[in-house]
């Protein structure tokens, strides 16, 4: 059987899997992408991007290439009986509101961006292309093991022929039933299943509804309770709160009821059966296997974009460590911070989800009450606690906005060499920020 060999194999095209294969390329590392679909899901279900994910992305040169968005445009949610209804009331704001001193503070370059998925993909699989990895569409991994230098993965392409890809590492961003994550027997933990939604795409003129800049409408009427949201190109989505099928005339009918126009054009593309959870892996490592994405933490979702944009810093955070460790610059005991910086983080925002107001009443024990931090906090004020961080000790918090840390990442973010030689260039400060490393 043919053997391709290579530095990183990643497992999965989706955003995550993408972004990996983005950030390892652009980092000269060695990288095969294993995707079983010809291309992205024509059902997209991310749009919304932070400002931190659109600073990673503009890093490896998208930049330009990302229109970008004000986060409140994604963020802004509001009680209706129909678009073109009665608008009850705006729901409470996603984010405590700021205080004016840190209003006025730009934190970030990048705002944020409402894309969606299916247009987003292609744009970090071409620039993965541009840079050097080798992306395999419509091939899917039937098996794969590790052993003591590397990992091998089996695959079938296009055609049926089935050949194997040799790698030091691999990264499983194979989505939240990960069959990498499930063979390797990585249990979850968490609020776990909340409930299964129904969904159906649409195409209507119904941008006038958004000119107030909300742009998610939970819908309330007697005989319908859904979710409104546009992918902002003409394509809507509406998100039945009961997982009952319907057929042609009940989706039209369920359209023409959340949206009040029932004298509009309506082009249904396709539906969606989707299931609500809250799970985060009890490792994101196993050997030379890492699980990135919903692979590693499956969360619904939600105002602050915690899905993909938390899996695109998974990827991150991965792909400066391997280049490291793959050049020789780091010993492989940096590895080791994966799992440590980005576990907790999975788990913050986990809690984050379940201690706001629109998923308040799902919470449990298994997701407590906790404190609400601020958006700057979460989105550019982590911290990462692992044994390349000297002095993210227990009395800091989780959390904080840049401006508020007042020195403490001067101190916090000076890591520990993990030089593999005293000989190579080894800096002994690696800026780790703190919704990601660099
Ligand atoms: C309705 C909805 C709306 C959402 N909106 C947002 C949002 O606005 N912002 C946000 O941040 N998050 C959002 N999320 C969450 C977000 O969509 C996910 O977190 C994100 O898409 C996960 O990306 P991923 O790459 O980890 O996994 P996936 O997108 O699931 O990709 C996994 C890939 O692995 C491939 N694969 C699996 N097994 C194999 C195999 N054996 N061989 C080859 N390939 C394989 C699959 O085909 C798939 O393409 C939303 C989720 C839903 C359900």
């Amino acid at each position: 059987m043919e053997t391709i060999e290579t530095s990183v194999v990643v497992v999965g095209g989706g955003l995550v899997g993408s972004s990996s294969a983005l950030f390892l390329a652009w980092r000269g590392v060695p990288t095969v992408l294993i995707e079983r679909y010809p291309g992205s899901s024509p059902h997209p279900r991310a749009v919304g991007y932070r400002s931190r994910t659109l600073e990673l992305y503009r890093a490896v040169g998208l930049g330009s290439v990302i229109p970008q968005t004000p986060p409140n445009m994604v963020l802004r949610r509001a009680r209706v009986e129909s678009l073109a209804g009665k608008w009850i009331q705006e729901e409470a704001p996603w984010s405590p509101p700021e205080k004016d001193e840190a209003k006025a503070i730009e934190h970030s370059p990048c705002l944020g961006a409402a894309i969606a998925q299916d247009r987003l993909e292609p744009i970090l699989r071409d620039k993965a292309i541009e840079l050097g990895a080798d992306v395999r569409l419509q091939t899917e991994m039937t098996a794969f093991e590790q052993d003591a230098e590397g990992v091998t993965v089996h695959v079938r392409g296009p055609d049926g022929r089935e050949y194997a890809v040799r790698a030091a590492y691999l990264i499983a961003a194979d989505g939240h039933r990960s069959p990498i994550r499930e063979a390797l027997g990585i249990g979850r933990t968490g609020r776990g299943f909340m409930r299964t939604a129904r969904s159906v795409l649409f195409r209507a003129p119904l941008d006038e509804y958004l000119r107030s800049g909300v742009s998610q409408f939970n819908i309330e009427q007697p005989d319908l309770s859904a979710f409104l949201t546009t992918y902002r190109d003409g394509r809507w989505v509406l998100i039945f709160s009961d997982d009952r099928e319907r057929d042609d005339a009940g989706l039209r009918d369920a359209i023409a009821k959340a949206t009040g126009r029932p004298d509009l054009p309506i082009e249904i593309l396709t539906t969606g059966r989707w299931e609500l959870s809250a799970l985060i892996a009890d490792s994101f490592r196993s050997g030379r296997v890492f699980l990135a994405g919903d692979a590693a933490h499956t969360l619904p979702p939600n105002r602050g974009g915690y899905g993909a944009n938390t899996g695109i810093e998974d990827a991150h955070n991965l792909a400066w460590k391997l280049s490291s460790v793959l050049s020789g610059v780091s010993t492989p005991a940096l590895l080791d911070t994966y799992d440590a910086e980005r576990r907790p983080i999975a788990w913050l925002r986990h809690d984050q989800i379940f201690a706001r107001s629109d998923f308040k009443a799902f919470a449990t024990t298994e997701a407590p009450h906790g404190p609400v931090f601020d958006d700057a906090a979460m989105e550019l004020g982590q911290l990462y606690r692992s044994h390349a961080v000297i002095g993210a000790g227990a009395e800091l918090a989780p959390a904080r906005r840049p401006e508020q840390w007042a020195g403490h990442l001067a101190r916090a973010h000076r890591t520990r060499g993990f030089c593999a030689a005293a000989t190579k260039r080894c800096p002994r400060s690696i800026s780790t920020s703190m919704a990601g490393s660099s």
